[in-house]
């Protein structure tokens, strides 16, 4: 069997294969009269001759990559010949003093107050070429009815909505572009030139964990992309409510390192309702069709005939279940903040951009590959803004949580406590050029919220039960065929021996106990063969399960690479640092108990199972409603909680409980 490595590689081999005659157009002197365009070529003035008759040519017939001046001028005269749709608005000036460019593309008839706001967030790394060489091909396409103009789906997106198509660091696409001409260096930069240079994709004042080293709003690029998000934000209607004048669907399109797949989608996660996760879902599983409508598919077929098949189209999940880490301070995370911007966005990585690139270095077939999966990428975003799809969470049965009435607020004990009693020295966002009046941001939150949101989706909304009344009136629970016991088992306070014999009556009486997260020491209470010492917490970088056996009715439904099942940053736990609580139990015991295990976590660990007890069972997932933690520093505030769509599909499966038929007395 051909290994992942291997595969990688051809697809790498074939990048530096097709890097085309570098030599040529490498490193002209500074200054050595080397016109201001004629790379690619790109069309400049209408008469203006390119090979495919296009302002911006197809990478196919490209002798390079747009250069930043190249844009320019192309972008320029699409506005020219298109006032009715292009507006070129220039958002702010970069580190080294480059114009950000928003292109606003939109039926200018109609008015804006009438309309939403999608964003295309393009190449916020400039080493990542891919974003900005799609998004402007795309741009020409939706104004050009030799193209997409004339299409249904983009009509109604230009009526409908102003689509901003952000080119977000012009420092990093200069930086590769002909040597010397506006003081560009050897290659394009991930960073933008700031002092020192940022990360911009790591500069955003999200709310949850903030890396304070990130440098918040210390850059020109962020605070001016800030402020678009900001003036456009609606957080007083309804996504759905016809009066949202906001943001509504968005993408961030990157490049990744070399994969045999050539585009991956990130996943976002975030204080997500059903609704939301599930459109995500749909805009994410909607690309892969697309890829054969834009000619992905035909452009992979050339490609595989020197990789041997290796490249396949397209992938999906989150950050974490793709790439391996989480990240704080992120544009598209910041998009997505409920009650602040109140975007629903995604990001996606198109393959191959870790090799060194700049302006004289150009794979044709790789760049035509890569701009018909953004075409795929942006067009699916914009044929589900003008058809928002529905969906209902089905529960398979009555059911119930237990309620936890206590909040995390800024005004509790610790709400300024060991997370936030201070402001570290390297926090930028409270610099008199980003925010003189810092302060730090009020929040009350509670993973309870989660239900909440549920209910609004749920074919059968859950009801919430207290401590109290279940032990004055135990016989409540008889109503119910699932109890779900999120984060904590007895959440007020009351005889405990008594409520461990109501939850074990309505266990053995046919009742499915859901258990998750810092629940789960109340599976020894319950199961004789499984004692205090077989319940154990791990911290890890995120909650994840691995999956067993995908055909178990436990695991239907999951998509993918899933394993992420909640996210760390907007519930306040550090990305990439060991802290997230992940609760196990040993799988021996469980197996010895009669359990069987869907998942597990850490070798020989169960985090996700059932164990069926008396008429009933337990199911159990170690990982995937923690309550938020104060513990570090959250200077914007929390969210409520941060389930992943896989998370979703588990709780699904898991209530999806009826109790067996009662036999005649
Ligand atoms: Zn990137």
């Amino acid at each position: 069997m051909r290994s992942r490595t291997l595969l990688s590689a051809c697809v790498g081999t074939l990048l530096l294969a097709m890097a085309g005659p570098a030599t040529s157009l490498s490193a002209p002197a500074a200054g050595s009269g080397w016109p201001e365009t004629g790379g690619v070529p790109v069309k400049c003035s209408a008469d203006d001759i390119t090979p495919d008759g296009r302002v911006f040519p197809e990478p196919q017939v490209s002798a390079t990559w747009l250069s930043f001046n190249e844009f320019q001028c192309g972008i320029d005269l699409l506005e020219d010949q298109n006032r009715d749709r292009i507006e070129v608005v220039v958002l702010g000036r970069s580190a080294s003093d480059h114009p950000i460019y928003d292109v606003q593309v939109t039926n200018e008839s109609i008015p804006e107050e009438q309309k939403r706001h999608l964003l295309i967030l393009s190449s916020i790394h400039g080493n990542e070429p891919a974003g900005r060489e799609g998004g402007a091909r795309v741009i020409e396409d939706m104004v050009d009815a030799r193209f997409m103009a004339s299409e249904d789906f983009i009509q109604e997106t230009l009526d409908g909505f102003v689509t901003h198509f952000v080119f977000a660091n012009p420092d990093g696409w200069v930086d590769g572009d002909i040597y010397g001409r506006n003081d560009a260096g050897v290659l394009y930069s991930r960073q933008n030139n700031g002092t020192p240079n940022r990360d911009l994709n790591r500069n955003f004042p999200v709310h949850g964990f903030l890396r304070a080293s990130n440098g918040t709003l210390d850059q020109p690029e962020g605070r001016a992309i800030d402020d678009l998000l900001l003036d456009h934000a609606d957080t007083t209607h309804d996504v759905d409510d016809p009066n949202n004048d906001g943001w509504y669907l968005g993408t961030d399109n990157h490049g990744q390192g070399v994969k045999p797949v050539a585009a991956s989608g990130l996943q976002i996660v975030g204080e997500f309702d059903f609704m939301k996760s599930e459109r995500l879902a749909h805009f994410a599983d909607r690309i892969e069709g697309a890829m054969a409508e834009y000619s992905v598919l035909d452009v992979i077929e050339q490609i595989n005939q020197t990789t041997d098949g290796a490249v396949r189209p397209y992938e999906w999940g989150t950050l974490y279940d793709i790439l391996g880490y989480s990240a704080s301070g992120s544009g598209i995370d910041y998009y997505n903040t409920p009650g602040k911007v109140a975007g629903t966005g995604y990001a996606t990585e198109m393959t191959g951009a870790t090799v060194a690139l700049n302006w004289g270095i150009h794979p044709a077939l790789v760049n035509q590959m890569w701009v018909n999966s953004v075409r795929a990428i942006n067009y699916s975003l914009m044929r589900d803004a003008v058809d928002p799809p529905s969906f209902t969470f089905p529960v398979g049965g009555e059911a119930a949580f237990v309620f936890d009435p206590s909040v995390v607020t800024d005004g509790d004990e610790n709400g300024f406590g060991p997370g936030n009693e201070s402001i570290p020295d390297n926090f930028t966002g409270n610099r008199d050029d980003v925010d003189p009046d810092f302060e730090f941001g009020p929040y009350e939150v509670t993973r309870m919220k989660f239900f909440d949101d549920l209910n609004r989706y749920a074919d059968r909304p859950l009801d919430a039960l207290r401590v109290p009344e279940v032990l004055e009136d135990p016989t409540l629970l008889d109503e119910y065929d699932s109890l779900v016991l999120a984060d904590r088992a007895m959440p007020q306070s009351g005889d405990e021996a008594a409520w461990v014999a109501a939850l074990r009556g309505f266990v053995e009486g046919g009742g499915n106990l859901i258990v998750t997260d810092g629940a789960a020491p109340i599976i020894s209470d319950l199961v004789d063969e499984i004692g205090p010492e077989d319940v154990t917490m791990a911290r890890r970088d995120v909650g994840y399960v691995d999956f067993g056996d995908r055909g178990h009715a436990l695991n239907a439904g999951l998509r993918g690479v899933a394993s992420q099942t909640y996210d760390v940053i907007p519930i306040g736990y550090p990305d990439n640092a060991g802290q997230a609580p992940n609760w196990l139990v040993s799988e021996s015991a469980w197996t010895a108990a009669g359990g069987y295990t869907a998942g597990t976590n850490g070798t020989g660990q169960t985090i996700y199972g059932e164990l069926p007890l008396g008429e009933g069972g337990i199911r159990f997932l170690g990982a995937v409603l923690p309550e938020p933690s104060e513990d570090y520093f959250h200077p914007y505030g929390l969210q409520n909680y941060a389930v992943t769509y896989t998370g979703y599909t588990l709780l699904e499966n898991m209530l999806d409980w009826q109790r067996p038929p009662q036999s005649a007395t």
